[in-house]
């Protein structure tokens, strides 16, 4: 096994989640010498880490927004038997007009040996501790490792540390959750459940619809492994059953409602259901307590499933999260700051890199449940049209041989809560890994980068960096197609009436 690491790369990129893997490959692809260092002993950050379900879409409607490394990420997945692939969401409310379904195992392992294949080497548990700059300009990073201090200099430095870890030792300006409220998204201790009766589940939520807030059925849009096949579903509710169980003093955690879904092997099912609420994670001691907080939800919650909900009867928790799962901390300064209006209302930039595409999905700062009117409370607000996310987004203010990537981009808290999902920050981390790249191997700084370049670049590599009107149309007919197959052999639908009949139409 050759891992021969120098003091000295092209990029050095800091995290190896969603963002910082896409990065990486990008990076390497573009002929610079690229070093990935990553706090813990695999990768795929909060993806794998934190035990995320899905990958929310790569979709607008039926439009693929997100393509390049990032599909072809889902496409090794798909071939080592390890994802769904993107599965059709009949009702899009709530989770997104997609989600693709992955073993998180094999997300470590795809994403690992894609970048040893690329030449990407990975420096894992070594933490960044210190970013060294000559006047405005970083030249390296010190990473804390069980030897001590390790020194690596690099002409890039990329922060994909999801909290921006980097950019704030380098000095960055930034903005913790919403600038009005001060407040962030809640964070969630994900887990899962094995040996659940999943058809006993399916038949609760069917026969109770009054329970739930939003449920799909999902519909498979191409071939995946056989040992993965399964009637997939989303769901939130059991708020009947939340009630009185509260009431009873058997379930403690914060929110009224929970969210299931399939996991990805027959028979468990995945919980994106507790509230971690009122921590900053990026404090040390806040996020130490948010811990304690987390499991003791996972375990009020998953004892209210076996004992309340129908089908949980033998189950039990097969899997929990490492860390509770961090949706949103810093927002870093940038050449420009990505708005909610910008998102919402599909804008459109010339130095787009990257594209959004999921609704602002902002869940309540404070706890509680479901969605609110205005971004305050906690919303899901539909999108007019996919936008752009410029490249000025990626470059951080002041401050040279830094790039920008993952859910510390530039933007308000609205705009992140749309492109802060896997396949928007997939996106960006492709984007800011071609825009590191080239920097490093042509000696330019980020901010002096022709943004054409970039595109040119990205648009070889399989991005959709601007919209293909005949693609769009052939997505569009084969999503139909593949619904109509669907319905031809099933009988009994958790989706709302009313969406389905407008399938029939
Ligand atoms: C509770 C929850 C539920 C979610 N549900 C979904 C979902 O259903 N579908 C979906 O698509 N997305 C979901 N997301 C969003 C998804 O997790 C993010 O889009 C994605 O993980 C962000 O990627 P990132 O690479 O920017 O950051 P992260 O995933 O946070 O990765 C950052 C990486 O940097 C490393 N790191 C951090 N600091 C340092 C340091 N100082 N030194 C070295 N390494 C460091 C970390 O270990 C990690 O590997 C969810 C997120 C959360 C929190």
């Amino acid at each position: 096994m050759e891992q021969q690491f120098k003091e000295q790369y092209d990029v050095i990129i800091v995290g190896g989640g969603p963002a910082g893997i896409m990065a990486a490959l990008a990076s390497a692809r573009v002929g610079a010498a690229t070093l990935v260092i990553e706090r813990n002993g695999f990768l795929g950050g909060a993806a794998t880490n934190s035990v995320l379900g899905p990958i929310s879409p790569f979709h607008f409607g039926d439009e693929q927004v997100i393509n390049g490394i990032p599909q072809e990420f889902m496409d090794e997945l798909i071939k080592v038997h390890g994802s769904t692939g993107h599965l059709k969401t009949l009702d899009p409310y709530g989770s997104g007009a997609y989600l693709g379904f992955y073993d998180r195992e094999k997300y470590k392992y795809v994403a690992e040996e894609m970048m040893l294949k690329d030449g990407v080497q990975i420096y894992y548990h070594a933490f960044i501790s210190q970013v060294k700059k000559d006047g405005n300009r970083v030249m390296g990073v010190t990473a804390v490792t069980k030897a001590g201090s390790k020194e690596f200099a690099c002409k890039i430095l990329v922060d994909a540390s999801g909290d921006g870890d980097a950019a704030v030792l380098a000095g960055a300006d930034y903005v913790y959750g919403n600038e009005n409220t001060g407040k962030a998204q809640p964070g969630s201790a994900m887990f899962e459940m094995a040996e659940v009766d999943t058809d006993k589940v399916y038949d609760y939520i069917y026969e109770n619809p009054e329970d739930f807030e939003w449920k799909s059925d999902l519909v498979p849009i191409r071939e995946y492994s056989d040992r993965l096949k399964q009637h997939y579903f989303v769901a939130q509710g059991f708020k009947k059953l939340v009630k009185k169980a509260v009431e009873a003093g058997d379930l403690q955690f914060g929110r009224d409602s929970v969210i299931v879904l399939n996991g990805i092997h027959p028979g468990s099912i995945h919980f994106n259901a507790t509230r971690v609420s009122g921590y900053n994670s990026s404090d040390p001691e806040e996020k130490a307590i948010s811990e304690i907080d987390g499991r003791r939800q996972i375990e009020s919650v998953s004892e209210f499933m076996i004992k309340y909900v129908p089908g949980f009867e033998k189950s039990y928790v097969s899997v929990t999260s490492n860390e509770v799962g961090v949706r949103e901390t810093r927002h870093i300064k940038g050449l420009y700051t990505l708005t909610g209006e910008d998102a919402g209302e599909g804008r459109k930039f010339k130095d787009v890199v990257s594209r959004g595409y999921f609704p602002m999905d902002i869940h309540n700062p404070d706890g509680a449940s479901g969605y609110t009117e205005g971004s305050q409370g906690g919303c899901w607000v539909d999108l007019k049209d996919t936008y752009d996310i410029p490249m000025r987004c990626l470059i951080p203010m002041g401050i040279d041989g830094l790039v920008l990537s993952g859910r510390c981009i530039s933007g308000t808290s609205e705009a992140h809560g749309s492109y802060r999902t896997q396949g928007g920050i997939m996106g960006i981390g492709q984007a800011s890994g071609v825009l590191a790249g080239l920097c490093a191997v042509q000696g330019i700084q980020p901010k002096d980068m022709d943004v054409e370049q970039v595109q040119k670049k990205l648009i070889e590599f399989g991005a959709s960096v601007f919209r293909d009107e005949e693609k769009k149309a052939g997505e569009e007919a084969h999503a139909k197609k593949c619904v109509k197959e669907y319905m031809k052999k099933r009988v009994k639908y958790i989706t709302k009436e009313e969406v389905i009949k407008k399938f029939f139409e």
